[in-house]
């Protein structure tokens, strides 16, 4: 999508939705916590081997993936009997804004739009990642799927963000980088998707050819 075409959608529209992870900060820092590092302290705890360890936990977690207790701290901290939200704390200097989406956020300001965070964070790493980052200042409103009651995966996550928010469909604009996310958002009738495709700059880019992908939000800057 071209930036002017960008600025036309937004000035045509009253809503835009942002998710965080993977959208506007760097899933690096994600993808090496539930990855690798707190399966490397599961197995220091355990006695287990690295490997064993994370073929155990990888097994644990995909089995509840897009749910709501999938993205839940507390949840995690109860079943591997680890403090995860301290562990979260320990590695907060790897959280970072993906390339320009600190640009990004500045630039959106300049619109007449309401910024709107919509996260499937845990209150806990949101809490972290805006102490580090200050992303939460720039947006109107946040709203996480905890505090809702379904994660974005789930159509009554629309219907119970719907009555907080009273948006319109057609005049809401929303990014994320979970297709699963999209297609939800999408069923619920929301009227322009884009997904992000490169979210973690440790590994490559994405491809889906469900939606209109870009990079990342710096594309949608001049
Ligand atoms: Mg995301």
């Amino acid at each position: 999508m071209k930036p002017q075409n960008f600025d036309l959608l937004l000035d045509s529209c009253d809503t835009l939705m942002l998710d965080m992870d993977g959208t506007l900060l760097d899933l690096a820092y994600d993808n090496y916590m539930w990855l690798e590092h707190i399966p490397t302290v599961y197995a220091q705890k355990n006695d287990l081997s690295e490997a064993a360890a994370k073929e155990k936990l990888y097994g644990i977690m995909k089995k509840v993936q897009g749910e709501l207790i999938w993205y839940s701290l507390d949840h995690w901290s109860e079943v591997l009997d680890l403090d995860v939200a301290s562990l979260h704390l320990d590695e907060q200097h790897r959280i970072g804004y993906l390339p320009g989406a600190k640009g990004f956020l500045e630039a959106v300001a300049a619109h007449d739009i309401n910024v709107l965070m919509v996260t499937n964070s845990h209150q806990h790493t949101l809490d972290i990642k805006a102490a580090v980052t200050g992303i939460t200042d720039y947006f109107d409103g946040i709203y996480t799927s905890h505090e809702l009651g379904y994660a974005k995966e789930d159509q009554p996550f629309w219907h119970a963000l719907q009555d907080q928010v009273d948006f319109d469909c057609a005049k809401t604009v929303f990014i994320d980088d979970n297709a699963m996310v999209l297609q939800s958002a999408r069923d619920y009738g929301v009227g322009n998707l884009l997904h992000i495709t490169h979210p973690d700059t440790g590994r490559p880019a994405k491809q889906n050819d469900s939606f209109t992908g870009i990079a990342g939000v710096s594309d949608l800057v001049v």
